[in-house]
């Protein structure tokens, strides 16, 4: 609105100016003021990118090496004039093309969908106070409050900053964050100057701040040119890259095949031209597994919908199979291992020790000293200790309407509240001048408060070695300030932490003699007050999902802000630490390494106690090199790195700032590890699904291929025509093989070790299994048809023969593709996919109109058989079975693949 009028631009008139402008104030809108201007501006958001024509979507399913020997067939028989299949065939390609375009549809629509749950909120001021909104509720005049990690929701005119930098590649492409405040800037100052500005999509990356949103939606500066990097994920990934390679190979193989066919048809057998080029026509359709493509998209996608059901949202589609090899796992300890619902348990100072009896958030409970409760008015080293706790915290509980006590804040905070509320810490009178907010780098949290009687304080509280680092005195057990003694209070921490306690020491300062506090003021010369113990119990979840990485032969490690002792105490009890490895190491610890020496330690050690941030892309890049895959979870803003190094980044949905969010591939719904364990099982068995359907489907391309060729070489009656080959192509691809995409996973999925992720999907030994199930279709759809013409079938009838025995031949094995190296010999595998029941009936069903409709008859050239050749296909199909089954066996038995359980 501002171009239209002459009032200077935003970012250059003065705050007060453009809130005025805005018709607002710093205490921003009522909620009707809200929904009366979202009514005229519409909601926040961006118009979704213009959508590919479907025209186009549906050429660029043509586009495949697979689908041109397809469609050079088609020519091929329109040039010989024969033009029923040229129409089949054309038919067929278009009919997959359609499949295609409806499985990648659904793929997408699926990862829209999940994308939709990761809508961003934001803290917003209305009728006077804090509320948390969808940010595309957000309407200019509206005041925002942000904080690092946060994604800015809308374009902002700041009212006050603190500290305060937005890194704003999304809009400016500079990737070094820019430092902002709340001065005005001049009128001609381009987007990457208007430091008194912060724009919709860009990240808060340290700092906090206040602003008034000036732009939503499309008159955002994103919003305005359009260039929001686009966010929808291309639906490849390393397998589809590697299953395309592969088709491509294939292509090649078909190729010099159909040549070999045609000189030795031709210079051998003397076949007649029509007769060779139909053959190896017809050869070359039923080697292209059209099919493959387009199934393992629709796996992937399943899997992720699947994988969202169970709380892990899946942001990067290869996650899905990074996940399936993740072979560690980096989990912080606070909220994912535990349950982060933090109480105060004991209190220590110079004077006594306490224990603070109560659980949860409620003010339930005392504070005891040799068990009888105590009050702060007769404990000055309570009084001071709970003071600090109470002044320097940001937390508030409060009772909800259903009589539970909850909390707003973070919950180490929390767990102080209600230490204060237990002490009856009263907080009339008191004022905060200053604040310098939490930092998981620095470790502590200070605040410059005024108290009733109109003194100044400066209060300190955080991790007791950073405090005692800054301290050079103690309150004594007289309430006069001594000389430190740091062994004592060492021992201390060392005798709390090992319980399992998080630790927090409150210290108090000289207050600086004006109303903000400077580095100065806080980096020596403050007073130890006492410390506290708070427990946060482990997840039992947490406990078992670990159990069961182990067993999966999956390392997982802790990595935590917390102090070694306390991380030590809860890794052991959680079965992280194992006793064989090196059991703690402490950020100080990895500072003094060097890269080298801490590769060879990294994977014996099983927790990381009194980490910065920056320490865990070294942790994650030092077990990359021992090509492990790992699983890294974070959530503060300095975590984005490391997400983004590790080969599966997993954000906290709850606690986990934006910034986390947009560099992981998966996010947490949850908070809770057992869900990066069901992920990863889940991971595992997309994987093997993928790998059971190229096994399926693969053998239906052996099987008439080498029915063609056998033909061609010895010089046969053709056992198939083109046209039919298509057909079983088809219908085992379109019905049997996407019910392969629903199987469960497999008993024993995680008994066994993570699969090599450099791997083919389909390595050695299946690649012999594809090529024996291949030898032994086709071998009995040639076996059916030779008996059933010698025998004096029609031509027609003993072709109808040998399309059944392949498709009954499919069926049977598509039993056998159940278990991917069990046996299927067991009740068990006719049950647990209803898919499966319901794609065999579709392709008897489909089968029978084949044989039997005349319609069928006239395009196919197939023709009615009797019970008979049904029985004897059927028969042949349960041989196939059989000996597939027999095959597995012996695989078994030679250990063939590594990873099957007994
Ligand atoms: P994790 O990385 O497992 O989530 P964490 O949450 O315990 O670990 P941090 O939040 O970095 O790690 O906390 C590290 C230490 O900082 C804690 O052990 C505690 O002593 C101190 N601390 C935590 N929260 C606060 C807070 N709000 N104010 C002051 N000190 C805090």
């Amino acid at each position: 609105m501002q171009e239209v009028t002459e009032q200077p631009p935003v970012w250059s008139a003065p705050v007060d100016e453009v809130l005025a402008r805005l018709a607002t104030s710093a205490d921003g809108l009522t909620s009707d003021q809200a929904r009366e201007r979202l009514a005229e501006t519409g909601p926040n958001r961006l118009p979704p990118p213009e959508p590919t024509p479907w025209w186009r979507r549906a050429l660029a399913q043509f586009q495949d090496t697979l689908i041109y020997i397809l469609l050079a067939s088609a020519a091929a028989k329109a040039a010989l004039g024969d033009w029923v299949d040229f129409t089949v065939i054309l038919a067929v390609a278009v009919i997959n093309a359609a499949i295609g375009l409806i499985q990648e549809g659904r793929a997408e629509k699926a990862l829209a969908g999940i994308r939709t749950m990761l809508s961003v909120q934001a803290d917003v001021r209305r009728d006077g106070g804090w509320e948390r909104v969808d940010a595309e509720e957000l309407v200019p005049g509206d005041v925002v409050r942000l904080r690092a990690g946060d994604k800015v929701p809308a374009d902002l005119r700041l009212i006050t900053a603190s500290n305060l930098q937005a890194e704003e590649s999304a809009l400016t492409g500079e990737s070094v964050p820019t430092s902002k405040d709340a001065d005005v800037v001049a009128v001609d100052a381009g987007i990457g100057d208007r430091t008194d500005m912060v724009f919709s999509g860009t990240l808060i990356t340290q700092g906090t701040a206040r602003g008034v949103v000036t732009g939503t939606g499309q008159s955002t500066e994103v919003g305005k040119i359009q260039t929001l990097v686009d966010e929808v994920e291309p639906l490849e990934t390393p397998l589809s890259r590697q299953l395309d390679a592969f088709g491509k190979a294939l292509a090649l193989l078909i190729a010099v095949m159909a040549v070999v066919m045609v000189v030795v048809g031709r210079v051998v057998h003397d076949f007649a031209g029509e007769e060779l080029v139909s053959a190896t026509i017809g050869f070359a359709v039923a080697a292209v597994p059209e099919g493959l493509p387009a199934l393992v998209t629709i796996i992937l996608a399943l899997g992720v919908q699947q994988m969202a059901r169970e709380r892990a949202i899946t942001r990067k589609l290869p996650a899905v199979e990074a996940l399936g090899s993740v072979t560690t796992i980096c989990s912080d300890k606070t909220g994912t291992l535990t349950k982060n619902e933090m109480t105060v348990r004991t209190v220590v100072t110079t004077a006594a020790s306490y224990e603070v009896t109560g659980i949860g958030y409620a003010p339930d409970g005392d504070i005891r000293r040799d068990d009888v409760p105590v009050t702060l008015a007769d404990h000055a080293d309570l009084a001071a200790l709970v003071t600090v706790m109470a002044r320097c915290n940001d937390a508030v509980v409060r009772r909800d309407d259903d009589d539970r006590w909850g909390l707003v804040g973070v919950p180490t905070d929390g767990a102080l509240r209600t230490l204060a509320l237990k002490g009856g810490f009263d907080a009339d009178g008191w004022t905060r001048l200053d604040v310098v907010p939490f930092d998981s780098q620095t470790k502590y949290m200070a605040t410059l408060d005024r108290d009733p009687e109109g003194g100044r304080l400066l209060l300190v509280k955080g991790a007791p070695d950073r405090v005692l680092d800054r301290c050079s005195h103690q309150r004594g057990a007289d309430g006069r300030s001594e000389a430190l003694d740091r062994r004592w209070w060492e021992e201390h921490i060392d005798a709390l932490g090992a319980q399992g306690l998080r630790l927090l020491a409150a210290a108090v300062g000289t207050p600086p003699a004006g109303d903000r506090i400077g580095d100065a003021d806080l980096s020596q010369g403050l007073e130890i007050v006492g410390l506290v113990g708070i427990v946060d119990p482990p997840r039992p979840e947490a406990v078992d999902a670990i159990a069961k990485c182990r067993r999966a032969g999956i390392r997982v490690k802790m990595i935590t802000g917390d102090h070694a002792g306390t991380a030590l105490a809860i890794g052991r009890e959680m079965g992280i630490v194992r006793g064989d490895g090196i059991g703690v190491l402490t950020g100080a610890d990895l500072e003094a390494m060097s890269n080298a020496q801490l590769r060879e330690v990294v994977r014996e050690v099983d927790v990381f106690a009194r980490t910065s941030p920056e320490h865990k892309i070294r942790i994650v890049s030092a077990l990359q090199h021992h090509r492990e895959v790992v699983a890294m979870t974070g959530d503060g803003v300095n975590d984005a790195p490391a997400l983004t190094q590790a080969d599966v980044g997993v954000a906290m949905g709850i606690k986990g700032t934006e910034a986390t969010k947009e560099a992981a591939d998966v996010v947490l719904a949850d908070d809770n590890f057992a869900t990066i364990e069901h992920a990863v099982e889940e991971g595992r068995r997309i994987y093997d699904n993928v790998r059971k359907s190229v096994l399926f489907l693969l053998p239906t391309n052996g099987a008439q291929a080498l029915v063609m060729l056998v033909a061609v070489l010895f010089g046969m009656t053709l056992p198939l025509e083109p046209v039919q080959v298509l057909w079983i192509n088809m219908v085992t691809a379109v019905t049997l093989s996407l019910a392969l995409a629903y199987e469960k996973a497999e008993p024993g999925i995680m008994d066994r070790a993570p699969r090599d992720p450099r791997a083919s999907v389909v390595d050695l030994a299946y690649g012999w299994r594809i090529v024996v199930v291949s030898v032994l279709i086709g071998g009995a759809a040639l076996l059916v048809f030779t008996t059933t013409y010698d025998a004096g079938l029609s031509l027609d009838e003993a072709r109808t023969a040998a399309v059944t025995m392949l498709a009954l031949g499919q069926l049977a094995y598509l039993f056998n593709s159940r278990y991917l190296d069990r046996s299927s010999l067991t009740p068990a595998v006719l049950r647990g996919n209803r898919a499966v029941w319901i794609a065999s009936a579709a392709m008897v069903v489909s089968q029978i109109a084949f044989v039997y409709l005349p319609f069928m008859n006239t395009w196919f050239g197939s023709a009615p058989i009797g019970l008979d050749i049904w029985g004897y296909t059927a028969a042949l199909a349960v041989a196939v079975f059989l000996l597939v089954e027999a095959g597995k066996a012996v695989d078994r038995l030679r250990g063939t693949h590594g990873e099957i359980s007994a």
